[in-house]
């Protein structure tokens, strides 16, 4: 490699850190769970997991994947169309569509992969796709890929929304796609989709959601925002690398035709490799945890309102809501960055997010609650929180 390239690489570096926007990674040496070991130390709660409900080190998706291991092989050596489909994909895929109340559903390694895949086989140039201005990277990524004409409106705001529709109609478009995710999550904010739904209806437009940070959890069957809104999503695409066990694997669901086109021309699943039986297996079991009973996801939200209300009391500034995805606003990136050490140091792992993830003088600690974690984890949390918080000045 030329020496003046890897000059330019280490000069591009320099500036990232410069600006002190390096990211580093801490080294988890136990299971991801309510508390972690990190770097051989144990004892620290981990509060920036999406791991919501604490189904990353559950015995029976452990034993589910062991099973599937011992039974089926350890990978698939194949794209799913020549010969790396077993019955268990076919399995999670029913289960998927079942439980999110569509036709079918198609499995991908990663919702990255399901997001990247879904628009350029359905829509082409004469259509439109009206998108969320903070929607996640893959949905603007899978956008880009696609010929359909763009539309953004700003986040959640309905009247921009509609003048995007009415857009994209007069300008001739086919069909038209909205794509929103179901909830945001820099900030925890659900999509009005009761809105978007209605405005879809008057402009004749699909609706796409993309519900990583809900399915298992949200709504009153855990079936994500759809459920949790009573509204109906054309397409929602999701993962199982968060609330449904954290390990790997993406999915759209919707109506067959959907599906099935999406099985002969989407991409990513074409030409990538089928997930392992372990991990689907396991997909199958934490589908089933969340279908057999609502304890978790009542821990969850027991844990998420003692949070808020700790947080609340002790002066924090929090946005409003009542997603497990609760953000401390600390304005300042410094205050951010130095909170984010301290409260380490106390044993809490959160992560502090400032520009360019969220705007200038919006720098927050995004905390997330998990149904692993107990009231007593929370209160030594609260307690570090008001250390660090007095410590570096954002709180009197
Ligand atoms: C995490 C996330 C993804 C990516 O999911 P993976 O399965 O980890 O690739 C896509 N969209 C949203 C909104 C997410 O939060």
């Amino acid at each position: 490699m030329s020496r003046a390239f890897l000059q330019h690489i280490t000069d591009t570096l320099g500036q990232i850190d410069a600006e002190g926007l390096r990211k580093t990674e801490r080294e988890i040496t136990s299971a991801q769970a309510g508390t972690v070991q990190v770097a051989g130390t144990d004892g620290f709660l981990n509060l920036c997991a999406n791991n919501y409900l604490g189904l990353a080190d559950h015995p029976a998706l452990i034993q589910a994947a062991k099973d599937a291991m011992d039974q089926r092989g350890f990978g698939m050596a194949s794209v799913r169309f020549i010969c790396g489909t077993q019955d268990l994909h076919r399995q999670l895929e029913q289960a998927l569509a079942q439980f999110l109340n569509h036709e079918d559903a198609i499995l991908f390694a990663a919702c990255f992969d399901a997001n990247g895949g879904l628009f350029e086989p359905l829509l082409d140039a004469r259509d439109a796709i009206v998108s969320d201005a903070l929607n996640h990277a893959s949905i603007i990524d899978g956008i880009r890929l696609s010929k359909a004409r763009r539309y953004r409106y700003a986040n959640s705001d309905m009247t921009d929304l509609e003048q995007a529709l009415r857009r994209a109609r007069a300008e001739g478009a086919r069909h038209i796609m909205i794509a929103t995710d179901g909830v945001f999550s820099m900030d925890g904010f659900l999509a009005d989709l009761p809105r978007i739904r209605a405005l879809a209806d008057r402009y004749d437009a699909m609706l796409m959601v993309d519900d990583c940070h809900a399915t298992g959890f949200v709504g009153p069957n855990g079936a994500g925002t759809p459920d949790h809104h009573g509204v109906r999503a054309d397409i929602v695409t999701g993962t199982l690398g968060k609330a449904l066990g954290g390990s790997m694997g993406g999915f759209i669901a919707g109506p067959q035709p959907v599906i099935e086109m999406l099985r002969q021309r989407a991409r990513p699943y074409l030409f990538s490799n089928a997930l392992p039986p372990m991990v689907v297996a396991a997909g199958i079991a934490a589908l089933k945890l969340v279908q057999d009973g609502a304890d978790r996801r009542e821990a969850l939200q027991r844990n998420t309102a003692y949070w808020r209300a700790g947080l609340e009391n002790l002066g924090f500034d929090l946005l409003p809501g009542h997603h497990p995805i609760v953000p401390v606003m600390l304005y300042e990136a410094r205050i951010a960055q130095d909170m984010a050490r301290r409260l380490f140091d106390l044993g809490v792992f959160v992560a502090g997010f400032f520009y360019p993830v969220v705007p200038h003088g919006q720098a927050r600690i995004r905390t997330q609650m998990n149904a692993a974690l107990s009231l007593q984890d929370l209160d030594r949390a609260l307690d570090a929180f008001a250390t660090a918080g007095k410590a570096s000045g954002a709180l009197k």
